[in-house]
């Protein structure tokens, strides 16, 4: 069947949307306000910022803006997976600081274990479930690839099993594996938009007072100015994501790229024996154009990514959320991973924005009047680094050091049309290394500076 006919009934919206709502529950400020600290965006950062700075002092008053409503932008979107990794994968951290990696591990694995525990203490259910996840090859130089990330995995700690094709496809049914690596530690899977959720209802009943519809358009130190209103504050954190900064030095720090998913209909019990997945975990495969793919609590199946795209002059908008020629590339790739599914239907389809950074982590901080911090670039990889981020800017307004692998500036992203070439180049030296399994000379160069692309 074709992509487009597998898509014909998809609705184009979140699956987390679709399961959960997305109406505000807060009204919108009108008039003048004041506040002590005002938390701008209300995905999981901004959340988590707002939550952790009632936690430390609970005297303070707390105001939280949101645009849209909470759980709008890419914590309502995304995969679901959950990482210890700070560095955006075990390899990037060991080529860009490999003298501290041991230090940032440590604070990643304390950062998912204290995550569990505030979801828990605060009774916050979103299906967490730390299964770990598996990485497959499905071309024959990943199989090399494995065995090399598996021996750095193991060799820092981590509960890895590599595993031949037929182990691999004894697992999950696929004729498309040719080796696997099970990690069973590190990670797992949530439901986003039942943790944006749960942490919204935490900072209601923490005191945080939240705005939704209430878009910011201008900030300088002591005063947000919102679409119908303005907030005197004594500090600012910006927790805005892919969206076009409030503060203009901020934008060039970041590209927004648009990465997009798939779910299915719920798979009768009959289909879930024909693709095994004993356990549920996540999985992704190996390439730099990756899959990402999990089974949901309902038992659907959500498959995700390959296809990020850049369009000129950073533009963003709804119109981009759905874009036929990824949807129907990733239906057809789901289907060559399980043909045995034949004539699943997908129920929907969405596109989330990434905020990728040109050195794959985020760059956290404040301004000069110190006032005014920002944690902005996850790309792709906020789930559970959020919480960490917003630790990161609450220390920085309160004057103390922030990390250097967070703290210290990126690489800018160059102004149009550098910036649009310079994305198409990489992208497309990032296929061709899937391809040929040949890092090319672009791609050398970006790593002996330690920049690049990724989603
Ligand atoms: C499709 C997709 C899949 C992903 N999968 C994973 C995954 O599996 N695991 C993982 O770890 N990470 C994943 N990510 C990344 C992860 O979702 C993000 O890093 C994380 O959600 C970032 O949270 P945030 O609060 O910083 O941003 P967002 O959730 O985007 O929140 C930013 C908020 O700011 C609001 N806003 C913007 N501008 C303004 C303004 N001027 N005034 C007021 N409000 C404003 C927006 O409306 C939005 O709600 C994925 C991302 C996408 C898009």
């Amino acid at each position: 069947m074709s992509g487009r006919r597998l898509l014909a009934d998809a609705e184009p919206v979140s699956l987390w949307h679709g399961m959960h709502g997305s109406a505000p529950v807060t009204d919108k400020l009108v008039g003048r306000d004041s506040a002590d600290l005002v938390v701008v965006g209300g995905g999981f950062t901004g959340l988590w910022t707002a939550v952790t700075a009632k936690r430390r002092d609970p005297s303070r008053d707390v105001l939280l803006v949101e645009g849209e409503h909470i759980g709008f932008g890419a914590s309502g979107r995304n995969g679901g997976f959950v990482s210890d990794s700070l560095t955006h994968g075990l390899a990037h951290g060991l080529a860009l600081w490999p003298e501290s990696l041991d230090r940032i591990l440590r604070a990643g694995r304390e950062n998912l274990a204290a995550f569990a525990k505030d979801l828990s203490d605060a009774g916050i259910d979103a299906g967490l479930r730390l299964a770990g996840k598996t990485v497959v090859a499905t071309r024959p130089h990943e199989v090399l690839a494995l065995e090399a990330v598996s021996r750095q995995l193991a060799a820092h700690g981590e509960d890895v099993t590599l595993l031949t094709a037929a182990e691999v496809r004894a697992d999950v049914h696929s004729p498309t594996y040719l080796a696997g690596m099970r990690v069973r530690s590190g990670g797992g899977l949530i439901d986003p938009l039942a943790l944006a959720y749960g942490l919204r209802d935490w900072a209601l009943r923490l005191g945080v007072r939240i705005h939704e519809r209430t878009p910011v358009t201008a900030i300088s130190p002591g005063l947000v100015k919102t679409g119908e209103g303005s907030i005197r504050t004594g500090a600012i954190a910006i927790a805005t994501n892919a969206y076009v900064n409030p503060l203009r030095r901020l934008r060039r720090y970041i590209v927004p790229v648009y990465d997009h998913v798939l779910a299915t209909e719920p798979l009768p019990p009959e289909q879930w024996e024909s693709v095994g997945w004993a356990e549920r975990q996540g999985m992704t495969d190996a390439g730099n154009q990756f899959h990402y793919y999990r089974p949901t609590a309902d038992g659907r199946i959500l498959w995700g990514g390959y296809d990020a795209i850049y369009y000129f002059g950073s533009h963003r908008g709804r119109a981009r959320e759905q874009r036929d020629a990824s949807h129907e590339l990733l239906a057809k790739q789901f289907m060559g991973t399980f043909p045995q599914l034949g004539n699943l239907r997908f129920t929907h389809r969405w596109a989330g924005l990434i905020d990728t950074s040109s050195r794959f982590t985020p760059y956290i901080g404040t301004d000069r009047s110190g006032r005014v911090a920002h944690a902005i670039g996850f790309t792709g990889l906020g789930v559970a680094f959020s919480r960490f981020a917003a630790i990161m800017m609450l220390d920085a307004l309160a004057g103390r050091p922030v990390p250097r692998f967070v703290g210290s500036r990126p690489v800018p992203f160059p102004p149009e049309p550098l910036r649009y070439l310079g994305v198409q180049a990489t992208r497309a030296a990032l296929a061709r290394e899937d391809r040929t399994g040949r890092r090319g000379m672009l791609l050398r160069t970006l790593d002996r500076c330690g920049v690049g692309f990724n989603s």
